[in-house]
């Protein structure tokens, strides 16, 4: 019996690592989201900020690194979006394996093209400046791609024998976003990977065009068409991406700075820069008081829309890409969509 009890115990020690789903931590919605989509089954995966919360300003609760200490994998989305908590989250969660620069520490930022870089020197004057460029980048669904194959890849490199699974699971994921923005009769004649590397390129209706499939587009790209070229004012420097991937204009901003209140005379000037550019949408996340923004809209005849800037903020964003429905409705609804 006692010969029975050892053998089974390291059977069990033996099938634990191969069985146990990789424990995965990450910051904020969207990367559990990305995450839990190449994890599939193989991973628990669960988010740090839940809900409507402003991502750069979270409290490093003692209950955050009781979470990362059993973690497998910790997942930032860097930049120092997260520069007031991870640290602090990191230290008091004890676990070596999760700090910075070892294998089960990722920043999702790595391989993404990044904008908004400063180019002077860099002091506090300038707002919540982040120096490394803007962190936002997750709203552009082309940088959701990159982001879940960069976690596929480390959570190979953590779960070899996964590996196969968590590249088919990025797969399937990247294949989701490509429908979702070009609609599934353009992913089907031409596949993602071409779409997208006309889209980057700036050639994706010459391509249509040329080769007889202009009518052919669906998805984000169809309904953010009447956007193109429009001007747009938001409250903070968070939808560059977005507004860059669909070709919308930002003219002015609530915050006179990052990261800093609206003044009266900020506002004031922004009175003139939405009638000069005829300004239809001042755009701004849930957690944002939007005293100003309703003050602006009064007095121009903008529309203030209330969007989710994560997964999670709002009960419409349940995962990426019904985040990025939920923002593309609520914009293209302004104009007609
Ligand atoms: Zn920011």
């Amino acid at each position: 019996m006692k010969h029975l009890l050892f053998l089974s115990a390291i059977l069990l020690a033996a099938a634990a690592p191969a069985q146990s789903p990789l424990k995965v931590v990450t910051t904020t919605q969207d990367l559990a989201s990305i995450a839990a989509s190449v994890g599939g089954n193989l991973a628990s995966v669960s988010s740090l900020i839940v809900g409507a919360r402003d991502p750069h300003h979270i409290e490093a609760k003692p209950s955050y690194m009781s979470r990362v200490a059993g973690a497998d994998l910790f997942i930032a989305v860097g930049l120092e979006l997260e520069v007031g908590y991870e640290q602090s989250i990191l230290s008091g969660s004890r676990n070596g394996r999760v700090q910075i620069g070892q294998l089960g520490h990722l920043y999702a930022s790595d391989d993404v093209p990044l904008v908004g870089k400063p180019t002077g020197p860099v002091t506090r004057a300038e707002g919540d400046i982040h120096p490394y460029g803007n962190p936002h980048y997750w709203l552009d669904p082309y940088n959701a791609r990159i982001i879940a194959d960069h976690i596929a890849a480390r959570m190979g490199a953590l779960r070899p024998a996964g590996a196969k699974t968590f590249d088919a699971n990025a797969e399937a994921f990247k294949r989701s976003v490509d429908v979702a923005m070009f609609g599934a009769q353009l992913v089907s004649k031409f596949g993602g990977d071409k779409l997208w590397q006309w889209e980057v390129g700036g050639q994706l209706a010459s391509q249509l065009a040329a080769n007889g499939a202009a009518n052919l587009v669906g998805g984000w790209e169809k309904k953010m068409a009447p956007l193109n070229g429009k001007a747009i004012i938001t409250y903070h420097r968070s939808w560059s991406y977005f507004v860059n991937r669909f070709g919308i204009k930002i003219v002015g901003e609530l915050e006179p700075k990052p990261g800093l209140d609206p003044t009266p005379g900020h506002v004031a000037s922004l009175l003139k820069i939405a009638s000069a550019n005829g300004v239809k949408v001042i755009l701004q996340e849930p957690f944002y008081h939007d005293t100003e923004a309703k003050f602006v809209a009064s007095r121009t005849g903008a529309k203030v829309v209330v969007a989710p800037g994560s997964v999670g903020q709002d009960p419409a964003a349940r995962d990426y890409v019904s985040l990025i429905n939920t923002i593309v409705d609520r914009l293209a609804s302004v104009y007609g969509g």
